[in-house]
């Protein structure tokens, strides 16, 4: 017989793990290109030589340079492992069985996943016909229950983005005592000449009840690492301390991360390449008839429907790795200028066959 476990957990689907083929393009999971930034392959290799202690369960230096860098105290300051890990501690700080989570959706696949975990239910909302939130939708949701919002800016795997007008409305509908978190995985991509711009580091600091998460995963990229941040209110900070999983930043994911902030002139010159990667892709699958919504992120969002899995399993045939995204579209990520190519050259002929 086998041990009884949770049968809550079954609303969740088990793990699949992604199509691999030999010498494919990989764009399937929003990583920058280049390699790890200058320096942190030395950070990590110093580090390694110190694997047979503990790391430091508090991530002090990590957390004073992010601190310093972002312009806040190091009290309101916590890194994790992963934003996603994060993720998984907000619920678990603000829920308990039953407690609600709203989001929008489509968004980041983990938001139902770590609701479930802790034994909170998800009250996903849907996009707007423009596939961004619906802000007013989700105010709506809001209930007795409502513990937690997830507010994703720019919006994986939509890129869509909420303004900094938009979101000061919708946290002035928000009850005080709902958490509102703003995860900002892709802030490094955003429009940094928007006046409009959204702010989560001054909203989190100006707003008790609104938390921002960060990730080296993206930009900064050390997605095999393992690390982000969360900022805010410093009794939410410590919360999530309590509930993180002991050690769990590891020794060579601290000393990397230092060094990446190091690096970060290199990171915003490869950042502004991706952007205007970005730029060039949209407006090529435009051109060839895909109705791309503006992005912010790394990555373009194809809304294709039902032809989502026919044109994932095309894409692989065709030595293209993208994310597809059951019956609502498929997410490509931007990579060097060569590969881009191949996914325009790929989806052109595709567009031309289906036209016939
Ligand atoms: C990639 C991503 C994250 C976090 O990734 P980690 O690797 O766990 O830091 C968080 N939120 C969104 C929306 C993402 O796309």
């Amino acid at each position: 017989m086998t041990a009884e476990l949770r049968s809550d957990l079954d609303a969740i689907p088990a793990y699949v793990p992604g199509r691999s083929v030999p010498g494919a393009i990989k764009l399937a999971s929003n990583e920058s290109p280049g390699g790890p930034l200058p320096g942190v392959v030395e950070a990590i290799t110093a580090a390694a030589a110190g694997v047979s202690r503990y790391p430091d369960n508090a991530a002090v230096a990590l957390t004073s340079v992010i601190a310093e860098k972002i312009g806040v105290p190091a009290a309101n300051v916590v890194a994790g492992c992963g934003s996603v890990a994060l993720c998984q501690q907000l619920v678990q700080i603000t829920c308990a069985a039953g407690d609600e989570v709203v989001f929008s959706w489509r968004s980041f696949e983990a938001y139902p996943v770590v609701t479930r975990v802790a034994g909170a239910t998800p009250v996903p909302v849907p996009n707007t016909a423009e596939h961004g939130h619906d802000l007013d939708a989700m105010a709506a949701a809001i209930g007795e229950r409502t513990r937690l919002v997830f507010v994703c800016t720019p919006n994986n795997p939509t890129g869509t983005t909420i303004s900094a007008t938009e979101i000061g409305k919708f946290l002035d509908k928000v009850p005080e005592r709902v958490l509102v978190v703003v995860d900002e995985a892709y802030v490094e991509y955003g429009d940094a000449d928007d006046p409009d711009r959204v702010d989560g580091i001054s909203l989190a600091m100006e707003r008790p009840n609104v938390i921002t998460l960060r990730t080296f995963s993206k930009a900064y990229a050390l997605a095999g690492v393992r690390v982000g941040y969360a900022v805010g209110n410093s009794a939410a900070i410590v919360a999530l301390r309590k509930v993180s999983i002991p050690f769990s930043v590891n020794a060579a994911a601290q000393a990397a991360a230092i060094a990446a902030l190091g690096a970060a002139d290199v990171m915003r010159e490869r950042a502004a390449v991706v952007v205007a990667e970005r730029e060039r892709v949209t407006g090529l699958l435009r051109e060839a008839g895909y109705a791309v919504p503006s992005s912010r992120g790394n990555f373009v969002w194809l809304p294709l429907g039902e032809d989502t899995a026919a044109f994932t399993a095309d894409a692989a045939d065709n030595g293209l790795l993208v994310r597809g995204y059951g019956t609502d579209g498929v997410r490509v990520t931007i990579g060097h200028a060569d590969e881009n190519d191949a996914l325009i050259a790929f989806a052109r002929t595709r567009a031309a066959a289906r036209a016939v």
